[in-house]
């Protein structure tokens, strides 16, 4: 079946006549990705009149944490995956060693879809003990981590411009491909999506497309970086590019190659990356770090708190993780991913439970359901990251808190209404009337976007308790 709606030409004109010079912009995003990772490593200290634009240091920490995670998921839902197609160096470079590389066969274990959840959750962990937004040398290991990880992948396995790093591992781009979902921009066949046989795969490595599509069936947007190789001009063949209703794919997943890794990521990711910010926020986390700590003394175990590895921790001048400091901050964020992962899928079971009549369909129904919570499952991820840009804004350019608390609690309650009337439209759809059974089941959906809510609270809205090395951090407090 078919929900296309209008063919966009003119996007396509740009892909034939440019595409061969993206390169030149990705060369340029790889040195300026460089210089805003190593400059800070040599610069001075800000200091708290120090603004972005005096301070290497704050200029990188707000281009990476304020503008560009939150804009590049943002900027999917209107024009794909348009980073990782147009701009992304990191995409770019693992391709180009690919062309010099092994060209190996892909193992069946780099094909596995759960690398999605694995490499978020660890990325995401590591983006905390190394303390990524604040300590310069964490997001230099981390991102040299990354680029070295992206390169091997691209020496052993690419194959003709294939990018098997993009379609397996990238963790940005696993999030990137969920938020596709709900995309106005989509690449589909021009000739209509074809049932596939079940011969046919419904990827195959060393074609055209660099994420592996066999094209003539693709059918979903998750894997397409939006690289314009698929765009002909002919009129009848090859891919074509889109304009559909937001979160159509969303709406009709079921059609679109729903992935189960998909949907434990919508599941625990809120709750990970909460923890990610609760962890510094909340004086809940300096009590339990207080008697965990104890307990610890009170065994005579004292080598945990020895100094952590430089490799997976921050050793900065204003801290020094010990190994307890990265099992408890590995502990309480993995605690939130998983306790508030089961309360989701509880929720969302719950209310699947409720539309369905026959016990068949109930799989159906929960996979639908979660799918429309991607807008607050992961727009409440952007918001929280929004911190930085909003503390600058404040800082920087005199940006009131009253407007930057509006502005972030507008966010949220778009993100809120969005997937509250996707997850009312799929029930509705399934009951096909206004029933004790539908507000029973909206009921929960309710629930669940309470709990989000809740969860991200304080990390946007909510004057919360400030350790004194956050203060230091953020530059409310001079260090003596
Ligand atoms: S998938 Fe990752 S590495 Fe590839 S282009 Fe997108 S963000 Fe860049
Ligand atoms: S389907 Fe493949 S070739 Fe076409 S835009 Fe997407 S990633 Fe590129």
């Amino acid at each position: 079946m078919r929900f296309l709606t209008y063919r966009l030409h003119w996007a396509e004109q740009l892909f034939i006549k440019y595409r061969k010079h993206l390169k030149y912009i990705q060369l340029a995003m790889f040195f300026a990705f460089l210089y805003l990772v190593i400059a800070p490593l040599f610069s001075t200290r800000p200091t708290f009149d120090d603004t972005i634009l005096t301070s290497t240091i704050l200029l990188s920490q707000f281009l990476f944490w304020g503008l560009w995670y939150g804009a590049c998921l943002f900027s999917v839902i209107i024009f794909g995956r348009l980073w990782c197609g147009a701009l992304c160096p990191l995409g770019a470079l693992s391709e180009w060693v690919g062309l010099i590389g092994l060209k190996k066969p892909l193992p069946k274990w780099v094909q596995w879809d759960g690398w999605l959840v694995i490499l978020f959750t660890v990325v995401t962990i590591l983006g905390q003990t190394m303390d990524v937004r604040d300590d310069a040398w964490g997001l230099a290991k981390l991102f040299l981590y990354i680029f070295s990880l992206a390169i091997i992948v691209g020496y052993l396995f690419g194959q003709h411009g294939g990018r098997p790093w993009c379609r397996y591992f990238c963790p940005i781009g696993k999030i990137l491909g969920v938020v596709s979902r709900l995309s106005i921009i989509n690449f589909m066949p021009n000739n209509g999506v074809k049932e596939k046989p079940a011969s046919q795969p419904s990827y195959i490595q060393g074609r055209l497309c660099p994420t592996d599509y066999n094209l003539p069936y693709k059918n979903s947007s998750n894997n397409c970086i939006t690289c314009g190789a698929c765009v002909s001009d002919k009129k009848k063949a090859g891919l074509g590019i889109y304009l559909q209703k937001p979160a159509q794919e969303a709406k009709y997943i079921l059609l679109n190659q729903p992935n189960k890794y998909e949907i434990l990521f919508i599941l625990i990711s809120p709750g990970l990356a909460a923890g990610g910010f609760l962890w510094l926020i909340l004086h809940q986390y300096q009590v339990l770090r207080d008697s965990v700590g104890g307990w610890f003394m009170a065994h005579n175990i004292f080598s945990i708190f020895n100094q952590a590895s430089s490799f997976i921790s921050s050793q900065a001048w204003n801290q020094h993780f010990t190994w307890f400091d990265v099992g408890l901050i590995t502990s309480y964020m993995l605690g939130y991913g998983i306790i508030v992962g089961i309360l989701s899928a509880l929720l969302l079971a719950a209310s699947a439970w409720l539309v369905v009549e026959r016990k068949h369909n109930f799989k159906k129904a929960f996979i639908l359901l979660t799918y429309q919570c991607i807008p607050i499952a992961i727009l409440s991820i952007v918001i929280g990251l929004c911190g930085k840009f909003f503390e600058v804004m404040h800082h920087d350019f005199g940006l009131s808190l009253k407007i930057a608390a509006m502005i972030k609690f507008s966010l949220l309650l778009g993100s809120m209404l969005w997937s509250l009337w996707l997850t009312a439209t799929v029930i509705f759809g399934l009951i096909r009337q206004i029933n004790l059974r539908f507000c029973l089941s909206l009921t929960f959906i309710l629930l669940y976007i309470a709990m989000i809510f809740y969860l991200w609270w304080p990390a946007t809205l909510g004057h919360a308790y400030m350790s004194e090395v956050e203060k230091i951090r953020q530059h409310i407090v001079i260090p003596k």
